[in-house]
């Protein structure tokens, strides 16, 4: 039933540098290609120890079954490897899954045809046990399909290699890992080849369980001792491309050679159409020139109605030639706020100098206006006229028709000194029922005319109580002008003031001039 010999003693050292191996690979996490090098383990791992079993039982038919599992097992092995270097090699978690399942498609059906065999030997033609000076072992003459897996196989490995070994190249690696991954699959090929081979001297016994043993040893010290699958610039990879900001790097003429997730959606891309596009077919206005060494440029930029602050700088400063790295900031939400922050104050300064009954100027305003036009007066010699205005009897108003309808007729006045003044006037509600307009480059006699347009005005302004009665209202107006030989031009108010005064006096609903003027 059993045996014990020495030919079990390789494939369990190749078992015991697998598991090690495998346990060591456990620790990884997150690096690109990692469990497909797991699986590239345990697929190593189930053919040796079925190679071990295979070497301690001497029954046919266990040893048959054995042998089917084994073969299945070198079927997995060289997809895995491929897959792993596919997903190494391409910096992802997980390889491209159309790519796998194309290759997937050979190895698939080999398992069928391993599992069906005895109904078509095309695996293996014959199978039978032989005695190996006491050794018993199962012999086998190989069909047709076992070449093409034969074939298949090490045509996989052939190109998983040269990918692994051309990215780890371009990658800048050392020796050790790029050493690892040539020789690992050539030592493995080459034991096979021989161990099926007319020249294997001992052909009871299959000597890839030794060769996998050495290769699984390269594998362990050449790759994951030197910590290559945790390398960090592909972790740094993964920061960059789930960053919110937009990172596109680009050669000196403008070429783009490496794009973030971000940076495709601010320039409506596609990752398929980027490569050796220049960034000009996205941008326009990007900052290509003037890129002084480790200086940092900013613009902002607005791409799809959102606004971009753009900083590039060179990837190595002390290059004439160095490729660029451009970082767009999404700064929209920043700039909407600034702009409501910017209306808000325009609004708060409006409040600050509007009456909000009338919407008229304020006194504050009209104090403020008025000093400086009077300053202008003083320097430039022009002249300047003030209306005051006060509605007359206004108080009875307000006990005939209420205070509300006092408030209407206040904004009607309001209305008709807004038509009547020139835009460069300036009419503000200076107390209650008091109202007074500041004319620049007006002279007395064009202020008096104002000032009887109004007074008109007033008279004829219509609004009209709750009980649709028409108000009628008056206003008396006093007029002043000054000129630069006025010696009172500050006292201008307190001169148009006397003429209101007079006007009152005067039976009201009527126009006073200052005869000081
Ligand atoms: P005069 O012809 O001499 O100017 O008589 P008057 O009644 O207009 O003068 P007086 O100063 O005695 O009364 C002013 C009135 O204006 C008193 C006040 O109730 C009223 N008034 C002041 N501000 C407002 C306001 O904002 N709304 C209303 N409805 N009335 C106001
Ligand atoms: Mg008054
Ligand atoms: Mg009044």
């Amino acid at each position: 039933m059993f045996q014990l010999t020495l030919w079990s003693i390789p494939p369990l050292m190749a078992a015991l540098v697998t598991v090690s191996a495998y346990l060591h690979a456990r620790n990884l996490q997150d690096v690109p290609g990692v469990s497909a090098f797991r699986l590239l383990l345990a697929a190593v791992l189930l053919w040796c120890g079925a190679e071990f079993l295979d070497s301690i039982i001497t029954n046919f038919d266990n040893k048959a079954l054995v042998a089917q599992i084994k073969l299945c097992a070198i079927v997995v092995t060289p997809v895995a490897w491929f897959a792993f270097a596919l997903t190494f090699a391409s910096g992802r978690a997980k390889a491209p899954n159309a790519a796998l399942n194309v290759v997937s498609i050979i190895p698939l059906i080999s398992i069928g045809m391993i599992m069906t065999n005895p109904w078509h030997h095309l695996v293996w033609s014959d199978i039978w046990l032989a005695d190996a000076k006491g050794y018993i072992t199962l012999l086998s003459t190989h069909g047709p399909w076992f070449m093409i897996h034969a074939g298949y196989s090490y045509l996989l490995i052939f190109v998983a290699s040269t990918v692994l070994t051309f990215s780890l190249y371009q990658s800048g690696q050392n020796w050790r890992p790029i050493s690892a991954v040539v020789l690992a699959p050539l030592v493995v090929a080459a034991g096979n080849t021989y161990s099926i081979s007319s020249l294997n001297a001992t052909p009871w016994f299959d000597l890839s369980s030794l060769s996998f043993a050495i290769a699984m040893l390269l594998m362990d010290k050449g790759l994951l001792r030197s910590g290559l699958l945790d390398s960090h610039p592909v972790i740094r990879d993964r920061v960059v491309e789930q960053l919110r900001e937009g990172v596109v790097v680009i050669k000196p003429n403008g070429t783009i050679i490496d794009i973030n997730g971000a940076a495709l959606q601010i320039l409506n891309a596609n990752r398929e159409d980027i490569p050796s596009k220049p960034i000009t077919d996205y941008v326009q206005s990007v900052p290509l020139t003037n890129l002084n060494s480790r200086q940092r440029n900013n613009v902002e930029l607005t791409l799809n109605q959102r606004a971009y602050d753009v900083t590039s700088s060179k990837l190595d400063p002390t290059s004439n030639d160095s490729d660029i790295v451009f970082v767009f900031r999404d700064v929209t939400e920043r700039r909407e706020a600034q702009a409501r922050l910017q209306q808000l104050k325009i609004e708060l300064e409006e409040m600050a100098h509007t009456d909000a009954l009338t919407g008229l100027q304020n006194r504050r305003l009209f104090i403020s206006r008025l000093g400086e036009e009077a300053e202008r007066v003083r320097r430039h010699g022009s002249t300047l006229s003030v209306l005051i205005f006060d509605l007359d009897h206004f108080k009875q108003i307000n006990d005939t028709y209420g205070h509300d309808a006092g408030d209407e007729v206040l904004k009607s006045v309001s209305a008709v000194a807004m038509e009547i003044k020139r835009i460069t006037d300036v009419a503000a509600r200076v107390g209650g029922e008091e109202f007074a307009i500041l004319l620049p480059e007006t002279d007395a006699q064009g202020a008096w005319h104002l000032a009887s347009r109004l007074r008109e005005g007033i008279e004829k302004s219509k609004t009209f109580a709750a009980d649709s009665h028409r108000i009628q209202v008056t206003a008396s107006v006093g007029v002043a002008t000054v000129t630069r030989d006025s010696d009172n031009i500050e006292n201008i108010l307190k001169l148009a003031d006397n003429a209101l005064y007079q006007a009152k006096h005067a039976g009201r609903n009527q126009v006073r001039a200052s005869s000081v003027s």
